[in-house]
């Protein structure tokens, strides 16, 4: 009998699953393994918060349930670990005989270093087959003869892509499974911990993990509602469900393959309408590829102070209270605190909230990047290694371009807020102010502000002045 392993790392699903479908077809007995490691507990060299928070650990619990119950519909079982995974699968692949381990490959630097653990681990005879699961295209389709080729600019990496390659197909969900070991004698038998995600769960998510959630969402957004059809619209909005996909949690767990949703988007163009806001839609999806791509391309590079460009003029400054007030929404400035207020109860912001901040963070606070950058890793419940430090790297100037990708926080505030509504979401005590001072409440008196505990913005950035009001 041939036995194998699976190793679910961020390809939480059975839809489109290139390492499922390869361990599938070649072993009689499979072995579906996640780890929960020792990043699950540590603390960002970044200010000390814990990389994975409560949002995403919530989420990764609720995925992996769901994914446990979709085994279970193919007589199959996830074992959830506790442990490196350089330690677990390979006294699980020596104990089963594996012939092989199958898993997602990874290229952010930790990840792909940790994979390289796992293979010289393994015992005699059995490999580590890897798989493109999470991205749009495969090393191979790209157009370029190597990474080191890869476009510094988006809109040429997007042109190259666009005239040269189709979206890749993706695969259904295999209907059966090979049957799973005896999984209780394996735990005992090798003292392996497994874990129960349940005290994980998050009491009111606004997002909810696992694939089936994700896929609902999927339909929800296209066929459901038509909501795409508006996407380009839309998609600078700040309050409510639909103004964007929210694909983004489900996406960064490999709950939704985004080849399913390029592949979908294709369908619906077909069936309902085909318009600048469905291409929209792809087009971002390929802003993710792009950063993907550049990760692959600059690897650690990417986690230094100067970034991509290698830059040393950006600010050095860490300063403990600027940091804390700005992760606590209590800047004084009510666009940069409801987004970050947001942050904190939801583990979600729009694309333009975290523009914002993040220029605010590096910009006008002057603070180093990664401090920033560190912060959402540990928010954020649709982290992504390459989306979180190429957008926050590009922001701060030292992407893979120096031009100041800045912004004018008063201006976007005024422009995409311009009724304050969104600020008022977050920050209900700013009814007490002037309407026209909602954005700029340090024009206010000081007792209106004293009175309702908002702070005094403590330093107003020089180019805000021709956007204040009279
Ligand atoms: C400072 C900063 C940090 C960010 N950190 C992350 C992160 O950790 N994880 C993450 O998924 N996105 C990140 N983004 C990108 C973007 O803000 C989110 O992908 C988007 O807001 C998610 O909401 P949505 O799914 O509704 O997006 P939509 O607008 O509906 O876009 C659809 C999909 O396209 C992709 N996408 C859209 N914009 C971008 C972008 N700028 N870069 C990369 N992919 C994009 C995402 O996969 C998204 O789900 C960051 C952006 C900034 C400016």
């Amino acid at each position: 009998m041939s036995s194998g392993i699976l190793w679910f790392k961020n390809d939480l699903r059975l839809d489109d699953n290139p390492a499922l479908v390869a361990a599938a077809g070649q072993v009689d007995r499979l072995i579906c393994v996640y780890c929960i490691d020792a990043h699950f507990e540590q603390s960002s060299d970044y200010g000390g918060a814990a990389r994975v928070g409560p949002h995403r650990s919530g989420f990764i619990a609720q995925a992996l349930i769901d994914l446990d119950q979709q085994l279970a519909d193919r007589q199959q079982t996830l074992l959830t670990v506790r442990g490196e995974p350089e330690e677990v699968l390979p006294r699980i692949a020596a104990f089963i005989e594996a012939s092989a381990v199958w898993a997602e490959i990874e290229r952010a630097p930790d990840e792909a270093a940790q994979l390289g653990r796992v293979s010289a681990r393994l015992p005699a005879g059995c490999a580590l087959v890897t798989t493109e699961d999470n991205t749009l295209y495969r090393l191979a389709d790209l157009p370029y003869d190597d990474l080191a080729d890869v476009p510094a600019t988006f809109t040429r990496f997007r042109k190259t892509i666009e005239s040269t390659i189709d979206n890749r197909v993706p695969v259904a969900a295999p209907e059966t499974l090979p049957g799973a070991a005896e999984l209780s004698t394996l735990v005992s038998e090798l003292a392996l911990e497994s874990v129960d995600v349940g005290p994980w769960l998050p009491a009111n998510p606004r997002f909810s993990g696992g694939e089936r959630a994700g896929q609902a969402r999927l339909a929800h957004y296209l066929f459901d509602t038509d909501a795409i059809a508006d996407y380009k619209q839309t998609r600078n909005g700040l309050l409510g469900d639909d103004y964007s996909s929210k694909f983004s949690p489900w996406l960064a767990s490999g709950c939704l393959s985004a080849r399913r949703i390029a592949e979908q988007v294709r369908l619906y163009e077909a069936r309902q309408t085909a318009n600048q806001s469905t291409y929209w839609l792809v087009f971002e999806l390929r802003w993710r590829e792009f950063f993907h791509w550049t990760l692959a391309r600059v690897d650690a590079e990417l986690f230094s102070r100067g970034g991509i460009i290698g830059r040393d003029d950006r600010p050095t400054a860490t300063d403990g209270p600027t940091i804390a007030a700005w992760q606590a929404g209590r800047t004084g400035m009510p666009f940069v605190d409801a987004n970050m207020k947001e942050l904190a109860a939801t583990g979600y912001m729009s694309n333009r909230g975290r523009q914002n901040v993040a220029s605010f963070f590096a910009r006008d606070l002057a603070q180093d990047w990664r401090w920033g950058a560190a912060w959402f890793e540990s928010q954020l419940v649709d982290y992504d290694v390459a989306s979180n430090w190429c957008n926050w790297a590009t922001v701060a100037g030292v992407g893979t371009d120096k031009r100041d990708n800045g912004f004018n926080v008063l201006s976007q505030a005024k422009r995409y807020d311009a009724k304050a509504e969104y600020v008022l979401y977050w920050l209900p005590e700013l009814e007490a102010v002037p309407a026209k001072w909602r954005h700029t409440p340090w024009l206010a008196d000081a007792d209106t502000l004293a009175a309702i505990g908002y702070p005094r913005l403590a330093h107003i950035p020089r180019d805000w002045g021709n956007h204040l009001p009279d």
